[in-house]
This record gives structure tokens, C-alpha cells and sequence, in this order.
């Protein structure tokens, strides 16, 4: 898969927990399955550090496709935090989050 954002990246998977996530290792999004970002917001924050690493790269205003079925994703506010604009897909409702983003989430105010 490659990276909606910048292209230029192939998502490299990452363990975390039980959850295998797909990051940039360039811009430091990261794709997570339907399911996956809900289960890691509510893990310990220990086992977190690789998904919050990284600022925005400048690529939140850019609209990507999903590195999955290739629709167009949709900016979406979180429900968690309004200032926060994740990247969600229609289809199959991954979600991305660009870098740092998963970090702020989880402050969640
Ligand atoms: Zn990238
Ligand atoms: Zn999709």
C-alpha cells in the first residue's frame, strides 16, 4: 500500500499491541483498519510511542486516496476533537491520520 498523502511513501505495517497499523515513514501517517484506531485510543499509553511521533508534514490539507480500495477519502471533523481533521473512507472506513495526529486524539480534550 502506498501512502495517500505524500505517494511517494509504501505504508510500512506496525505492531502495536495486538493491532497491526500501516505507517509513513516519511510524512508519519498512519492508516488504521475500521476498527483499529477506537481500540488504540483506549490502549496504555506505554505502548504507544510509535504512532505518535511526527508533526504535520503539511499534509493535512492534501485529500488522498485510500491505500486500500483507492476511493477518494473524506475530511471529516473527529468526534473527539473538532480540530482535528481525519481522513476517512467511504468504502471501507479506515481512517487516516496524518502525523501527529494520533497523538493529539489521544489527549482529547
Ligand atoms: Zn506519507
Ligand atoms: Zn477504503
Amino acid at each position: 500500500m502506498n501512502c495517500p498523502k505524500c505517494r511517494t511513501g509504501a505504508l510500512v505495517p506496525t505492531r502495536v499491541q495486538a493491532v497491526e497499523v500501516d505507517q509513513c515513514p516519511q510524512c508519519r501517517g498512519i492508516w488504521f483498519d475500521e476498527q483499529e484506531l477506537g481500540h488504540l485510543l483506549a490502549a496504555k499509553p506505554g505502548d504507544l510511542k510509535p504512532l505518535t511521533r511526527g508533526n504535520d508534514a503539511g499534509t493535512d490539507c492534501v485529500t488522498g486516496a485510500c491505500p486500500r480500495d483507492g476511493k477518494e477519502l473524506l475530511r471529516v471533523r473527529s468526534a473527539r476533537d473538532p480540530q482535528i481533521v481525519v481522513d476517512v473512507c467511504p468504502q471501507c472506513r479506515g481512517i487516516w491520520l496524518d502525523g501527529g495526529e494520533f497523538g493529539r486524539l489521544r489527549q482529547g480534550k
